[in-house]
């Protein structure tokens, strides 16, 4: 057999001539719309680094971004097991979705399940698991590891000055200063958590239950 010459050879094309590209944000991980590709979208995006799909309902070739200006930037495309699909990761512009969010998955869902789920890989949960390690090795001049032998009273008088700094930020209305002390209330609670032995996944489990339930409700569950 002849070797492939060109890496659009493995993708197999429906009878269409089309193939499924489900689009991802590279950074984060979160799924962002499914589009579909004939050979010469794929062709394009390969070559220009921009993500490009065939329209079905236009009939026609489109760059994500070409009238929004969200040009979606490829990083890496990826064939199935079998290459009928892919998966695009992406340094997206703006928002994917034509409607304005995020991702095109920003509808309601059509059935959610009652089994529990692993934590969505976050840069939280990865400060999390820093901090963890920190506490499992102390590292020596690591300010986590102090922090984490000064004990509960000492990591609860961070968090308050931290929460008196976000609430200072927004008065100021500046979203910049905001963000960092956003960043350092959460690192420090996350302090906190580890030195409390609360995994972060039983937040999680707690704000998973939360959702879709009326606001009025979350004040008040025992
Ligand atoms: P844009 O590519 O963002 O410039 O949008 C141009 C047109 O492409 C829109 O008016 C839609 O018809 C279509 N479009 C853009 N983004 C999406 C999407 N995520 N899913 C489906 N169609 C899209
Ligand atoms: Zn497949
Ligand atoms: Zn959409
Ligand atoms: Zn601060």
């Amino acid at each position: 057999m002849d070797t492939p010459t060109s890496p659009v050879d493995a993708v197999r094309f429906d009878e269409r001539g089309l193939v499924p590209a489900l689009v991802q944000d590279a950074a984060t991980g979160q799924v962002r719309m499914l589009g579909y590709m004939n050979r010469e979208a794929l062709e394009r995006t390969i070559a220009t680094r921009r993500l490009h799909f065939w329209s079905r309902s236009r009939g026609k070739l489109w760059m994500k971004g070409e009238t929004s200006g969200n040009v979606h930037e490829v990083v890496e495309i990826r064939p199935d097991c079998d290459g009928d699909a892919l998966l695009v990761r992406v340094v997206p512009a703006g928002p994917t979705c034509h409607l304005g969010t995020d991702t095109c998955f920003a509808q309601p869902p059509l059935m959610v399940g009652e089994a529990a789920v692993p934590p969505t890989s976050s840069v939280v949960d990865e400060v999390a698991r820093v901090v963890a390690e920190r506490r499992a090795h102390p590292v020596e001049g690591s300010y986590t590891t102090y922090l984490l032998t000064t004990g509960i009273d000492k990591i609860g008088k961070k968090i308050g000055e931290e929460a008196a700094e976000v609430i200072i930020a927004a008065k100021n209305a500046d979203p910049e200063n905001l963000a960092n002390e956003a960043a350092d209330l959460i690192y420090h609670l996350l302090v906190l958590l580890e030195a409390s032995d609360v995994p972060t996944e039983r937040v999680w489990a707690v704000l998973r239950t939360r959702r879709g339930r009326p606001a009025a409700d979350q004040s008040s569950s025992a």
